[in-house]
């Protein structure tokens, strides 16, 4: 008999009391396509927790490799189109588990796994990363006047200006409420500034009468920057979290110097990009970092 999917091989009346479930016509020990057809499914299945049928795969595959000698098998198209189909699913649960629901954003998750993968390459590469806090300014007020709903329709357009023109290995992740993180790797200072301060000029400058008659909404933002290792090699290595508080910190002086501005350090000094680079840039003692 041929292999069948699971849930309806268990379910065949036609098979044998003894007979295994998902055996196939695997008889030699030339039937490696079959063997890794049934291992990629046993794997895929196993990542599901479905453990039983996942060693009922492996099974298969085990007697496809210890069968006696014969003419190899054809792989049954049923078990290739059932291998394409959970290597389909489990692509798209697995980007669904990165993704906010919400915004479609890159998640919390997501971005933890990503700064760990870009900090643990930081030795080979010859920029720094900048890593910026994005918060809407007043959003409470924006529920509280337009409704959640609608702060709801904002926090999905406000991702999709925020993640507008980004380099192509940049990307935008919601932090939490309404907070979202810019994560620019292989950047200058300079250039890090220019496109935080780009994206939160699109949020100011988009339309939003048009999603609300009187509706006006701006974000603040926080942008930290970390060499490039060799550019100061005495320095220590600075975690994803330190980096997060210092974009946090100078976030802080974006409010408290107005609100829809950017802040930055450069050569020591907490400074305001674009416009906002006329006012006075209020910082505290937990605005931290060299850059
Ligand atoms: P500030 O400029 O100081 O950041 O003021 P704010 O009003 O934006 O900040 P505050 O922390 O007081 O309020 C944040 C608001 O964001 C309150 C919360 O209800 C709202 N919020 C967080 N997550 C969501 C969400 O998923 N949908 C909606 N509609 N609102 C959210
Ligand atoms: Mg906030
Ligand atoms: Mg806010």
């Amino acid at each position: 008999m041929t292999a069948l999917r699971p849930e309806v091989a268990e379910s065949d009346p036609s098979r044998k009391p003894d007979e295994h479930p998902l055996a196939v016509d695997a008889t030699t020990p030339e039937s490696t396509g079959l063997v890794q057809l049934h291992e990629s499914i046993a794997t895929l299945l196993a990542s599901r927790g479905q453990w039983r049928q996942a060693y009922q795969h492996l099974r298969s595959a085990l007697d496809a490799v210890y069968a006696d000698q014969g003419e190899p098998p054809r792989v049954p198209e049923q078990l290739r189109r059932e291998v394409d189909r959970l290597r389909r699913e489990h692509a798209e649960a697995r980007e669904q588990s990165l993704r906010d629901s919400l915004t479609d954003s890159y998640n919390r998750r997501y971005l933890d796994q990503r700064l760990l993968a870009i900090l643990a390459e930081r030795g080979s590469s010859r920029h720094g990363l900048a890593i910026a806090l994005m918060d809407l300014d007043w959003f409470k007020q924006v529920n509280d006047t337009f409704g959640h709903l609608l702060g709801d329709r904002v926090l999905q357009r406000v991702v999709e200006l925020l993640q507008t023109d980004l380099p192509a290995d940049a990307f935008c992740a919601r932090y939490g409420g309404e907070e979202f993180v810019l994560v620019l790797p292989n950047v200058t200072p300079t250039a890090a500034v220019d496109i935080v301060e780009a994206a939160r000029e699109r949020v100011e400058c988009h339309e939003w009468s048009c999603v609300a008659p009187g509706l006006r909404v701006t974000v603040s933002g926080g942008m930290a920057y970390e060499p490039p290792v060799e550019a100061v090699p005495s320095r220590p290595p600075v975690s994803a979290e330190q980096q997060l508080l210092r974009a946090d910190s100078l976030l802080y002086t974006a409010k408290q110097s107005g609100r829809n501005a950017v802040a930055y350090r450069e050569n020591g000094r907490v400074k305001l990009a674009g416009p906002a680079a006329g006012r006075r840039a209020i910082t505290d003692s937990r605005v931290l970092g060299y850059y």
